[in-house]
């Protein structure tokens, strides 16, 4: 029989990517012994840029270019490319149609595994694939544990977590840090600098 390849899956808005995503994917990477990590930034909200005035395809080539350097990353495009938003649920059933021979690891941070249940059918959800919740700071892992036990219990499925370097950015705070001027050297990479100060993004 053949080996099935290990795919961990890191959903998010990417609005932009920072060094907080790369090193949640390298790690869990590591950690689990996956294949590869692929990146799915979500789609728009139909009509409606999201904020920073940033579109879908910013967003993508943002994750593409933040993720180039890394051999075992790669960026799907199964979100963007549709119109409106997706569920990860959908997502997850079609990625099982694109690649049969894989085992999916879906990756998250502390604030979304504790929010999964705000998600389209959660049951369904946390019954498609495996589950990873990575620390976050201002989340500690007392907090994350007993979250993930009593989702555990209800759900009936088992969830991992893993404690990871803490890097306290989010997008939220490289938005403001760029609407103001203020640097970002370093919290996201180079690259992707650039491509903000060459479309003009977030002023
Ligand atoms: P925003 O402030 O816009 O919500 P964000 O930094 O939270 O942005 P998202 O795109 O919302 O980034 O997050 C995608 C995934 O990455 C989520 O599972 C989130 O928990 C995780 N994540 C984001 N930043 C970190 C971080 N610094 N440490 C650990 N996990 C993180
Ligand atoms: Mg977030």
């Amino acid at each position: 029989m053949k080996k099935l390849i290990k795919i961990g899956l890191m959903g998010g808005t990417f609005n932009p990517i920072h060094i907080g995503h790369l090193v949640m994917a390298e790690e869990i990477r590591k950690g689990f012994g996956l294949d590869k990590v692929l990146f799915i930034p979500t789609g728009n909200p139909p009509h409606k840029l999201i904020e920073g005035q940033v579109s879908s395809e910013d967003r993508y080539i943002m994750t593409l270019l933040a993720t180039a350097s890394n051999e075992h990353f790669e960026v799907s495009d199964i979100e963007t490319k549709r119109i409106g938003t997706s569920y990860t649920v959908d997502t997850i059933k079609e990625l099982k149609e694109i690649y049969p021979m894989a085992e999916f690891y879906f990756i998250t941070g502390a604030d979304a595994i504790l929010e999964i249940e705000t998600w389209k059918n959660t049951k369904e959800l946390l019954d498609s694939c495996k589950f990873i919740a990575a620390t976050r700071p201002g989340y500690n892992m007392n907090e994350l544990k007993s979250g993930i036990q009593k989702l555990e219990k209800k759900y009936n499925r088992q969830i991992s977590s893993l404690s990871i370097a803490p890097i306290d950015l989010s997008s939220t705070d490289i938005r403001k840090r760029l609407k103001v001027g203020k640097t970002v050297k370093y919290m996201i990479p180079d690259s992707v600098i650039n491509y903000i100060n060459k479309k003009n993004l977030y002023r």
